[in-house]
C-alpha cells in the first residue's frame, strides 16, 4: 500500500514562504479533496509534491523515502500530476500528448513497448478521449483539453495522482464522469490528491478534505465535518445549504457573509 507522509514542509515562491508547516499523511485507495479559498496555496502544495518545486525546509516521503533523495524517472514513476490550466504549446495528436506519459516508463519518445500503448489506450478510454485520439490538440475545447491531460496522466499508471483543478474546466457530465474516474482510480488502490473547487463535488466522492488557507492546513477530516456550518464560515465566509439526496449528504455555497454575520470565536478574524 502506497504511503505518502509530508512533514513540517515549508515552501518558498519567488523569495517569500508560500506554505507553512504542511504535514499530513495519506494512503492509497482514498479520493482526498485539496480544498480553500483561491490563493490559499492548493497549486503551490501540488506542485510541490509532484516535485516540481524544493521546499526550504520539511520531507516528502513515498513509502519511507524522500522524494528530493530519488532518482528523477523513478519519481515521475510514483507520482503522476496534472496542471491546473495546462497550456499546450505543441501541435501534436491526442494520442501522442497522452503517450508523453508513458516517458518515465520508456525514457526514450517513440520506442513505445505494447505495455506503453496498453495503458495509453486505457487511458484514453477511460477519460472519454477515445474519439478524439487523432485530433490536435490545440484545436480541441478547453474540456476536451483537460480530459486529454488527464488521460496523459492516467498513462503513467503512477500509485499517486496529485491532479489540480481536473473538474474546473467541463461540464456536469463530465465533471462527474472525471470524479467517478478519480474514484476508480482509488479504488484501485492509488492515492488521489485532487484539487476542487466544487464543494458539492468533493463532499460527496472524497473520503477525506484537506483545507487550505493562508499556506497552511486549516482543516483535515471527513467531508461533512470539515464542510459544517461552521467550517464553512470559517474557511470560505460563506452560508451554505446542507442537505440530503438519495441517502447522500450535500453542500452548497448560498451566500457571502460579512464581519457583522460572523461569530466572534474564530481567532479574532474578519472576513
Ligand atoms: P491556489 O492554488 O490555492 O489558488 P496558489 O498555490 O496558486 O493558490 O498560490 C498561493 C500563493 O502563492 C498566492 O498568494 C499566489 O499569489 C502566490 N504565488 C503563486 N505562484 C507564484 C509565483 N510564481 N510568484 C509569486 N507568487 C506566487
Ligand atoms: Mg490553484
Amino acid at each position: 500500500m502506497t504511503r505518502l507522509e509530508i512533514d513540517h514542509l515549508y515552501v518558498p515562491v519567488a523569495g517569500r514562504t508560500i506554505l507553512h508547516d504542511i504535514g499530513f499523511t495519506a494512503e492509497g485507495g482514498s479520493l482526498i479533496g485539496l480544498v480553500g479559498p483561491n490563493g490559499a496555496g492548493k497549486s503551490t502544495l501540488a506542485k510541490t509534491i509532484a516535485g516540481l518545486l524544493q521546499p526550504a525546509s520539511g520531507t516528502i516521503a513515498v513509502n519511507g523515502v524522500a522524494l528530493d533523495t530519488m532518482d528523477r524517472r523513478d519519481a515521475a514513476r510514483k507520482i503522476a500530476y496534472l496542471s491546473q490550466g495546462d497550456t499546450v504549446h505543441w501541435p501534436l495528436a491526442v494520442r501522442a500528448t497522452v503517450t508523453l506519459g508513458r516517458a518515465p516508463h520508456s525514457g526514450r519518445f517513440g520506442t513505445a513497448s505494447p505495455g506503453d500503448r496498453r495503458a495509453v489506450e486505457a487511458a484514453l478510454h477511460r477519460a472519454d478521449v477515445l474519439s478524439l485520439a487523432d485530433r490536435n490538440i490545440q484545436q480541441l475545447s478547453g474540456g476536451e483539453r483537460a480530459r486529454v491531460l488527464l488521460a496523459r496522466a492516467l498513462a503513467v499508471e503512477a500509485p499517486i495522482l496529485i491532479a489540480d483543478e481536473p473538474v474546473g474546466a467541463l461540464d456536469p457530465r463530465h465533471a462527474l464522469n472525471i470524479i467517478g474516474l478519480l474514484r476508480e482510480e482509488a479504488a484501485r488502490g492509488a492515492l488521489v490528491i485532487a484539487v476542487l473547487h466544487d464543494l458539492a463535488l468533493a463532499s460527496r466522492f472524497c473520503d477525506r478534505l484537506l483545507v487550505m488557507r493562508d499556506g497552511r492546513l486549516a482543516a483535515d477530516g471527513p467531508p461533512h465535518d470539515v464542510l459544517s456550518p461552521a467550517g464553512m464560515e470559517q474557511h470560505y465566509a460563506v452560508a451554505a445549504h446542507h442537505g440530503t439526496h438519495e441517502a447522500e449528504r450535500f453542500v452548497i455555497p448560498w451566500r457571502t457573509l460579512n464581519a457583522a454575520d460572523r461569530k466572534p470565536n474564530q481567532e479574532g478574524e474578519t472576513a
